[in-house]
């Protein structure tokens, strides 16, 4: 970390504009937006550009456009409001080619948000031209360029080639250095017990992060549909639950590289059930690990819950990624509630607890446990995965010293 350049080394900004790449890539209904976490967290980085005197021009990006051009719903107005009110200021608002005028007329310590940058072809183009054509343009609108998007890790021209056409002018922001700097601490010196909590519907997604953490941590408690994959692997009838069957292996091998480092991988051992994957389906509570034919897992059952509390009851390290169930229906959100109620509120307060990855932080959001009882909540799904999996972020080599 200390190799990185930062936006302390840029000094005095007067009449100087920053160009911000920024993670804006907020849920919005009907026109809000209705989580703001991530929009609330680049916040900071702003604010400390305009005090410098900075006029500041934030790139952002909002989901996956198809048509490259326009599209009413992914367009990032919502979020100019919104960080408005966070920031209670006026934000400027322009489209990429016209925002030339734009910067011209603001004033130092004023904000303007480009529109959706995947509105740009050459955002997410595999063309290098294309590509090239949207840095020509982006670069010329700044002095200074700072990376904040810890989330936004995969390569696109506006995270890798923009920070490579500023060269020296390239700094990593407040907050993509604060995720490292927190998220650092669960791999260096983490106190033990450590235990990892991981859920969700796809395990393909987290086996490199599974791989690397049963090396690392006394305890890990899977949950969620991938679950039922590794009950698979061990031979358990999982009935009609969600199974990867093409991952069946590759559970083996977690399991084996968990053993040879002594860390004990917790399975459910009873389990939510429904016979139809639906929000009003009867609950149907299976008291075995096994899950009879015709019904499919949903959450985590009442003594896997106990266990898993059980464990993380003297816990000095925490990690939560990840639902144990069907968070989003009433009926099957108990054993993410629990899970996540006790690590905010019952477990050890002198625990370094850190929650992360978009599900969970909806599932927090959804199930009203509070963020603030967390010394972290991580912005970044994949990014956060990628990086506890021991793996470079790409948008980090055009920072370096
Ligand atoms: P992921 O994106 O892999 O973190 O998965 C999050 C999703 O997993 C959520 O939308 C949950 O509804 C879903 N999920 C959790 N448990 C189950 C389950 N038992 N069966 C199907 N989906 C599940």
């Amino acid at each position: 970390m200390q190799n990185l350049r930062t936006v302390e080394d840029l000094g005095d900004l007067q009449g100087k504009t920053v160009i911000l790449r920024a993670d804006l890539d907020a849920p919005v209904e009907n026109g809000e937006v209705v989580n703001n976490y991530r929009i609330k967290r680049s916040t900071k980085t702003i604010e400390y550009l305009t005090k410098q005197g900075a006029k500041v021009v934030v790139v952002a990006h909002m989901g996956r456009p198809q048509s490259k051009d326009y599209e009413d719903e992914l367009s990032l107005m919502p979020v100019r409001f919104e960080l408005s009110k966070l920031l209670d200021t006026h934000i400027k608002f322009a489209h990429v080619h016209t925002s030339r005028n734009s910067i011209i007329f603001m004033e130092d310590g004023e904000v303007l948000l480009l529109e959706n940058v995947r509105f740009n072809p050459g955002e997410t183009s595999e063309d290098k031209e294309d590509r090239q054509e949207l840095i020509a343009e982006l670069v010329e609108l700044g002095d200074y360029y700072v990376n904040d998007a810890f989330a936004s890790y995969r390569p696109a021209a506006s995270t890798i080639e923009l920070a490579e056409a500023f060269g020296e002018n390239a700094v990593i922001g407040m907050h993509y250095k604060e995720e490292l700097e927190r998220l650092s601490k669960l791999k260096e010196n983490q106190e033990q017990p450590y235990v990892a909590v991981i859920g969700g519907a796809k395990l393909d997604t987290k086996i490199k992060v599974l791989k690397q953490i049963v090396t690392e941590a006394d305890y890990v408690l899977l949950g969620g549909a991938m679950a039922y994959t590794f009950l698979q692997a061990l031979g358990v009838s999982v009935g009609d639950s969600k199974v990867e069957t093409a991952q069946v292996d590759t559970a083996k091998e977690i399991m084996t590289i968990a053993k040879e480092h002594k860390c004990e991988l917790m399975l459910p051992v009873d389990h939510i059930c429904a016979k139809k994957f639906q929000e009003d389906a009867e609950v149907i509570e299976v008291d075995t690990q096994q899950i009879p034919e015709g019904l499919i897992g949903m959450d985590i059952g009442e003594h896997t819950r106990g266990a898993y509390l059980e464990k993380l009851k003297n816990a000095k390290t925490i990690l939560w990624n990840g639902p144990m169930g069907v968070f989003e229906w009433q009926n099957f959100s108990k054993g993410t509630e629990s899970v996540g109620e006790y690590i905010a509120l019952s477990a050890p307060d002198e625990a370094y607890k850190v929650a992360g990855g978009g599900d969970t932080v909806a599932a927090m959001d959804k199930l009203r446990i509070n963020l603030r009882n967390f010394d972290h909540v991580s912005t970044g799904g994949g990014a956060m995965l990628t990086y506890l999996a021991g793996e470079d972020l790409p948008t980090l080599s055009p920072l370096q010293k």
